[in-house]
């Protein structure tokens, strides 16, 4: 790939999307476009020296303007979050395959070279998901097609959609399912945030309140794995410069439990809570591992950060975050008192 073409990443204002961008400038890509729906100053991460769009690719028009003269498009734009919001939004995130539809309906028109989609772990089969003993799903699982109602029927759709512009329009399309990514610079508050950044923030809050109770949801028997960004980052790389026409998974394989996953954090905060179960909390599907046989395959590679190294990383951010911004509140609270 030739770093003077035009890369877009759709979606940069978000997590996945902000570090790609990061990991593009990096590696010496000197025309970026980056894209997102959100105003400017709320993206996760953003850098003055490639060129910011703030626009809303559900409408075709907004699509057509990105895709222009672009050589690459990674689509990581779509109205997502964990567990609370997926399962409580489910129109919201069907609504994102407008998003990709018209993506690929402009890359076609451009004549765009190659079509990265960010799929996900959800589309797989709930009848293969019941026990908790985690199942490693192979990307055969996600036929016969049951997936995570809305989300996942989206994913999987999309999924499809790439398929098809590769068969009928010749488009060069590769499409990864993620499974659970965690780092810095993602969500990690107001209800979008999923378990590993949710965990380490109430672990922080219990710490610095002196209330040493934390609210797990589910039995916090649920298993799944959790790939730190830089891995995500990486595979995705790889994964675009492959020959990989099918979705492949792109996730760790090191399955824990939601409670092992607090013993961690408890553990890198020097902290023991007490726990209180929400069983009617949203918890998705019981067990879901990421099975790496394909990847291993093709790339000779898969995953590999483990869990307690990049959860430390993780820790250490969102505490800044937090600390910060209980510091900012406290400011505008003495200035609302002295006014
Ligand atoms: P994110 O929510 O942080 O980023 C998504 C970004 O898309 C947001 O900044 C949002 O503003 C933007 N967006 C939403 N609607 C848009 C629109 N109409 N026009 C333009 N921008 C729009 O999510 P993320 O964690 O960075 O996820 C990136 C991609 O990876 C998504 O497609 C997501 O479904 C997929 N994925 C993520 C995970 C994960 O664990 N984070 C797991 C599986 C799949």
């Amino acid at each position: 790939m030739d770093k003077q073409n035009l890369v877009v990443v759709a979606g940069a204002g978000g997590f996945i999307g902000g570090s790609l961008v990061s990991s593009l400038r990096a590696r010496g890509y000197e025309r970026i476009r980056a894209v997102d729906l959100k105003p400017f100053d709320e993206w996760y991460q953003n850098f003055n020296d490639v060129e910011n769009l703030c626009l809303d690719l559900n409408l075709k028009e907004n699509c057509e303007r990105v895709a222009d003269g672009a050589a690459d498009i990674y689509n990581l734009a779509a109205n997502m979050g964990g567990m609370g919001f997926i399962e409580n939004n489910k129109a919201l995130c069907m609504l994102s395959v407008l998003i990709n539809t018209h993506l690929l309906q402009a890359a076609v028109k451009s004549e765009v070279k190659r079509f990265f989609y960010a799929s996900s772990a959800c589309v797989y089969n709930g009848d293969k998901q019941k026990a908790f003993e985690p199942p490693s799903l192979k990307e055969e699982d996600a036929y016969p097609a049951l997936a995570e109602d809305g989300y996942g029927w989206e994913k999987l759709f999309s999924e499809r959609m790439c398929r098809h512009f590769h068969e009928d329009f010749g488009l060069y399309t590769r499409v990864a399912r993620f499974h659970n990514v965690y780092g810095p610079w993602g969500t990690w508050d107001g209800g979008r945030e999923k378990a590993p950044a949710a965990i380490c923030r109430k672990v922080i809050e219990a710490k610095v309140s002196g209330q040493h109770e934390i609210e797990i949801w589910g039995s916090g028997d649920q298993t799944r794995s959790f790939m730190f960004i830089d891995d995500c980052i990486k595979g995705i790389d790889l994964i675009m410069n492959s020959e990989i026409l099918e979705p492949i998974n792109l996730g760790s394989s090191e399955a824990v439990t939601v409670n092992e996953l607090v013993d961690l954090v408890e553990e890198i905060a020097g902290i023991k809570l007490r726990r209180r179960y929400d069983l009617g909390a949203p918890k998705g599907v019981n067990g879901r591992n990421s099975d790496n046989t394909r990847i291993r395959k093709y790339l000779n590679w898969e995953p590999n950060t483990p869990l307690r190294v990049g959860l430390e990383k993780t820790y250490r951010w969102i505490y800044d975050q937090y600390v910060a911004r209980e510091r900012c509140l406290a400011g505008l609270a003495r200035n609302a008192a002295v006014e």
